[in-house]
């Protein structure tokens, strides 16, 4: 097992999929022709932090498959800790497959209702090592999984928040993991209601609190005890609110979207990102909004994802560089 990277700056954990995307427009059956790629929520959160500089360790585990070593390789790739990642010697890895989007959501079936990923395991070493890093990003995802996965979570956000780190949730609703729209309220405000920030998508929004303006979402979690919500509304950008009574809102910004998945995650990193280089509230939602922006304009999950440099030259905010010491503006 590889060393972990020190000092991480945010961890976080979920399912890690095979991904086959289509090269042609057209029902996916049709379909003869196919790029091999990865995709899960968290994994694309964490390339998204680890382009922006951070060093971030994702957990979960895969299959001792092809698909299962493709991703071990492209998590070191991209330079995310790995050192927590279990290998399980029966299950395999999930799958799915993907259409060629035009700007819109393209289809997504799914192949991961037996899966190495559903297994994830709560163990004392894993807790030391979650609670090692600054910040933990969760998603509403791994408790739709499976009761181990739902337990790991619970588990997750309860030891971070004890050690002091911030805690953020996506809820990345996915009614078709879950038997009921009931339980998976229940569930996913479960988790979002014990992180610092909650980053909903204003239809997720709307099904998690039966509330439909931004303001009134946000207002929801904030009485509730979270202390900072973005509600994201795709070509419509996004505001933020904090229990201060602060309130921003960044229009989305102007780029050619080609292909929309990812945009979500790419937010939740550029938030995380900012926030950890101690910005304030204004300027996370920039930059997630740049983030989120960026990520639709390149076909593939993660493809988008910016690097510091490509960040600056879309926001105009300067260009932070991240040092051994720290981050330091540059620009
Ligand atoms: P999700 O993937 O969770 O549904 P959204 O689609 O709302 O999230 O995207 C997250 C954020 O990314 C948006 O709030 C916006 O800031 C940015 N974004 C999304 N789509 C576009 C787009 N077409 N053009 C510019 N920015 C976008």
């Amino acid at each position: 097992m590889p060393e972990p990277l020190s000092q991480l700056d945010a961890v976080t954990f979920g399912e890690i999929m095979a991904m086959f995307v289509a090269g042609q427009s057209g029902p996916l059956e049709h379909v003869t022709d196919y790029r091999r790629a990865l995709a899960g929520a968290e994994y694309n959160v964490a390339v998204g932090l680890a382009r922006l500089g951070h060093r971030v360790g994702w957990v979960g585990r895969v299959g001792d498959d092809p698909f299962g070593r493709f991703a071990l390789a492209e998590l070191a790739r991209h330079g995310i800790d790995g050192s927590h990642i279990t290998v399980d010697p029966v299950l395999p890895t999930a799958f799915q497959m993907k259409g060629r989007a035009h700007g819109d959501d393209p289809e997504v079936v799914y192949f991961r209702s037996h899966s190495a990923g559903r297994g994830l395991v709560v163990t004392p070493a894993v807790e030391r090592y979650l609670t090692g890093a600054r910040h933990l990003h969760a998603t509403g995802i791994p408790p739709a999984l499976s009761p181990a996965a739902r337990e790991f979570a619970d588990r997750a956000v309860s030891v971070a928040r004890a050690a002091g780190l911030t805690v953020s949730v996506d809820p990345n609703l996915r009614p078709a993991l879950w038997d009921g729209r009931d339980e998976m309220v229940r569930a996913v405000n479960d988790l979002a209601l014990r992180a610092d920030w909650v980053l909903p998508g204003v239809a997720e929004g709307e099904i998690l609190t039966g509330r439909s303006e931004p303001e009134e979402i946000a207002a929801w979690y904030l009485e509730r005890g979270v202390r900072m919500v973005a509600v994201k509304n795709g070509a419509h950008g996004a505001e933020l609110f904090t229990v201060d009574g602060d309130r921003f809102a960044c229009p989305a910004f102007a780029v050619d979207a080609v292909d929309t998945v990812g945009a979500g995650d790419g937010f939740a990193a550029g938030l995380i990102s900012a926030a950890l280089d101690g910005d304030p509230p204004e300027r996370r939602l920039v930059r997630a909004a740049g983030t989120g922006a960026l990520a639709t304009t390149r076909r593939g999950d993660q493809e988008g994802l910016p690097d510091r440099a490509e960040l600056a030259a879309l926001t105009g905010l300067p260009l932070r560089t991240r040092t051994e010491k720290g981050t330091v503006v540059s620009g």
